[in-house]
């Protein structure tokens, strides 16, 4: 088909292809050569000091391998120095085949542009069709710095990933949670955040012997640290907890005592809805939901929470989900596998003196 701009019949541009001039082009040459899966690697401190791999890590290498079944290659992206070598091995047996260690002990620390910078270089190096990232505080600032260097697309805090050949389907809440959206992205590489949790960690699936290649940084437009400071989060991180309490607009602010007690004697963390965030009494790191977190516990507890579509999209992989609620016709309800009707602080004491 001839070219309505030049009106050549040997000109091979596709006519009115609804993008700007020149992006048609840009990413068919990408599409053609692109191929495989890179993820971010980010790391944590566990409770001793020592360094580990975050779980949604695992949670996004063990997606891979069940759409991809092992076809293509996967790499993967870490930054640090001397301490990260204990888990090249754990990182192999979860898929990574190639690991490129950003390999700088000032980047030990979280730099948003020396890492994108250093990213989008091993991205370019690589042409991966796919490039993962969690949907966590850091990962949510550095994939969209990345996307805007590699121009293409990013779809943020997606809560499902397909694959058909290397076109990758990713599906997240719209519109205020009320419709679940399907994206395909027009760019490659194909770029996603995924929440942490939503899909579930996997065993290691793979023998633990793979490649690391060591990346020299020239970023040097560090930003000085002048302090940093951990914050204890009370209650543990609620992503990864066995049995969850979960408090919502329905409890009094003495409950949270209770909460906790009751989390502690079964061995849980407590969390809430958004609109505790909001009344100050939690910080975010404890909200479920589509603007919070994605949580799988045993467990469920929910007290005095109404079940808006935007919580329930927080607690869609939780095995159990009981809830306490003084109104029975909840909309938490329809999601339960056990509704109690009644006062929920009153609930939550008893439970607390019987435990
Ligand atoms: C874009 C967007 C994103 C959002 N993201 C999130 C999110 O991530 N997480 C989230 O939680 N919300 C989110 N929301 C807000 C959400 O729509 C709801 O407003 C919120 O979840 C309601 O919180 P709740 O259930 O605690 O409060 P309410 O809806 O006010 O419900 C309180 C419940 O407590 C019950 N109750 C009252 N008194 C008692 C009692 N004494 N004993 C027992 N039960 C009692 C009531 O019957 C009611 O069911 C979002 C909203 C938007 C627009």
């Amino acid at each position: 088909m001839g070219c309505d701009s030049c009106s050549s019949g040997s000109c091979s541009t596709k006519p009115n292809d609804g993008l700007p001039p020149g992006m048609l082009q840009k990413y068919r040459l990408n599409i053609d050569r692109s191929d495989g899966f890179l993820v971010w690697i980010e790391t944590e401190r566990g409770p001793d000091g020592s360094i580990r791999v975050c779980d949604h890590c695992k949670e996004l290498l063990g997606k891979i391998r069940e759409m991809d079944q092992g076809r293509s290659r996967v790499w993967g992206a870490i930054f640090g120095h001397l301490e990260l070598k204990p888990l090249y091995g754990e990182l192999y047996s979860y898929g990574v085949e190639t690991l490129y260690e950003v390999h700088d002990k000032a980047l030990s620390t979280f730099h948003p542009e020396a890492y994108a910078d250093n990213l989008a270089q091993i991205i370019i190096r690589t042409e991966p069709a796919v490039v993962l990232f969690g949907a966590t505080p850091r990962g949510r600032e550095l994939a969209p710095r990345v996307a805007a260097r590699l121009e293409t697309g990013l779809t943020a805090d997606c809560t499902e990933l397909s694959l058909d050949d290397r076109v990758l389907s990713m599906t997240r809440p719209a519109f205020g949670g009320n419709v679940m959206a399907t994206i395909q992205s027009t760019t490659f590489p194909q770029m996603a955040t995924v929440r942490p949790g939503v899909f579930p960690v996997p065993e290691p699936f793979r023998e633990g012997k793979g490649t690391v290649i060591y990346w020299q940084s020239t970023c040097r437009n560090l930003k000085d640290i002048i302090a940093s400071e951990t914050k204890e989060s009370a209650g543990g991180d609620i992503s990864r907890a066995k049995v969850l309490i979960s408090l919502g607009a329905g409890v009094k602010k003495e409950s949270i005592a209770v909460a906790e007690s009751v989390a502690r004697k079964l061995g849980g963390s407590v969390s809430c809805s958004r609109k505790l965030v909001e009344k100050g009494w939690f910080d975010q790191s404890h909200q479920v939901g589509q603007s919070g977190r994605s949580v799988a516990p045993d467990v469920y507890l929910a007290f005095g929470i109404s079940g808006a579509i935007q919580h329930l999209a927080g607690i869609s992989s939780a095995k159990k989900v009981i809830a306490v609620n003084k109104d029975p016709d909840a909309r938490i309800a329809e999601v339960a596998d056990q509704l109690i009707v009644g006062d929920a602080d009153a609930i939550l004491r008893e439970l607390d003196a019987s435990l």
